[in-house]
């Protein structure tokens, strides 16, 4: 008998009929004689209409509260799956984040798990029933509801499955499972038989936006291996796991983050020091820069840039405006018309050649490359934001990743 945690999405319960759909499936599941443990999302956009709903009342609504606000969402959904699956003829129970005993820190609206107590989930299926528990929520030291941030219920459903060492936690959503790239900008992008952790972190936070970025780190350290399939149709998903070896192909997808911009800071004396001054300010005002690039020193000053995530750039600015005299530069420029295409795979390490392939797909388009930044797994170009698109079907038809469908 194998344990399986699953995980349906906010869309695939939206409405009654919807629910009943995933009801059967469940049922499905359980019949082929497994235990289950299934953590469910709100309703479709119940949480932004809660959000809506405290906006309305105040701009400034105490955290605290919010999450007291937003916990009610995913409560709905598992009352109503319990309801569905007893009507199929099932027994079902369901639990809320603190029925379950998932403890978190006491950052409201973005709290962290910190520890599981299983037990009464582990008492609920001994008795032979269905669990269904409440996702995105928890519980703090005080006894007041946290919740994970948004998105947070697919790390409920990995927390679970470590916690339990379960054989499975299957993510069920409105997309098959991961593509070699966003299939709405390259019609043959492929679904993946498998990735590692580590590659899907990267696709993850580059911007393939799938699954909640700490679900991800959270399976990969306690090896929870991760099914991402589809809600509607019972094909295939993609299997995160530690080492995806039955694909050796060494790009795994190519990715795009378009919410970003560029900064320069000009003309900055070329001396120690001056670096750890403007990334010490802008990380102690919590701003995260990703690629950073230095220019050769002209004379005895230099040129200095660095990316940041777009909805920073104000705050970013405004900051260094204020301190050009305490760095010791002489003016700031930036643009929001930029974006970053990225590779993945752990296979590049071992091939020499790759960095060179994407710059030639790009040149091929006429594609001009503003920054660039490699690691071990990954290589980003930032392009014009208008070029995105060209740049990702190029790159993509490059490494010839919609073509080959491994056995
Ligand atoms: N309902 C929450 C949200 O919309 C959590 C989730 O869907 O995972 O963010
Ligand atoms: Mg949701």
């Amino acid at each position: 008998m194998a344990l399986i945690v699953q995980k349906f999405g906010g869309s695939s319960v939206a409405d009654a009929e919807r629910l009943m759909n995933v009801a059967r499936r469940i049922v499905d599941t359980y019949r082929q004689g497994n235990q289950l443990v299934v953590v469910l999302s709100a309703q479709g956009d119940t949480t932004d209409e809660l959000i809506e709903k405290a906006m309305e009342i105040s701009e400034n609504p105490s955290k605290r509260e919010m999450d007291m606000l937003l916990s009610t969402g995913e409560q709905i959904s598992i009352a109503l799956m319990a309801m569905a699956i007893e009507k199929l003829g099932y027994q079902a129970v369901s639990l809320t984040g603190q029925q379950v005993g998932i403890y978190t820190n006491s950052f409201h609206t973005h709290a962290r798990i910190e520890n599981i107590d299983g037990k009464r989930v582990k008492d609920e299926l001994e008795a032979g029933k269905i669990v269904l528990v409440a996702g995105f929520q928890g519980v703090n030291e005080h006894g007041d509801i946290t919740t994970l941030g948004r998105g947070g219920s697919d790390t409920t459903a990995v927390a679970l499955a470590a916690a339990l060492k379960a054989d499975l936690c299957e993510i069920y959503t409105d997309v098959d499972g991961i593509y070699t790239a966003d299939p709405r900008i390259v019609p043959d992008a492929r679904k993946l038989k498998d990735i590692s952790y580590d590659e899907m972190l990267e696709l993850a936070s580059l911007g393939a936006r799938v699954l909640h970025n700490r679900s991800v780190e959270l399976a990969k350290k306690y090896n929870v291996n991760m099914e991402v399939r589809s809600s509607l149709n019972d094909h295939d998903g993609t299997l995160i796991k530690e080492e995806a070896e039955m694909e050796k192909t060494m790009i795994k997808g190519v990715a795009y983050d378009k919410d970003i911009a560029r900064v320069s800071i000009l003309s900055v004396r070329d001396v120690p020091g001056i670096a750890f001054k403007i990334f010490k300010l802008l990380a102690d005002a919590d701003i995260n820069v990703d690629i950073i690039i230095q220019s050769i020193g002209r004379g005895d000053t230099k040129d200095i840039s660095f990316t940041i995530a777009r909805n920073q750039l104000t705050e970013a600015v405004d900051l260094i405006n204020k301190n050009l005299d305490y760095i010791g530069a002489k003016g700031v420029n930036f643009t929001h018309d930029v974006a970053k295409v990225s590779i993945v795979g752990a296979g590049m390490a071992n091939h020499p050649g790759v960095a060179a392939a994407m710059f030639e797909a790009l040149a091929k388009e006429d594609i001009n490359i503003h920054m660039i930044s490699t690691s071990e797994i990954k290589i980003s170009c930032l392009v014009r934001k208008d070029e995105t698109e060209k740049a990702v079907k190029a790159i993509h038809e490059r490494f010839g990743l919609g073509e080959t469908e491994e056995e």
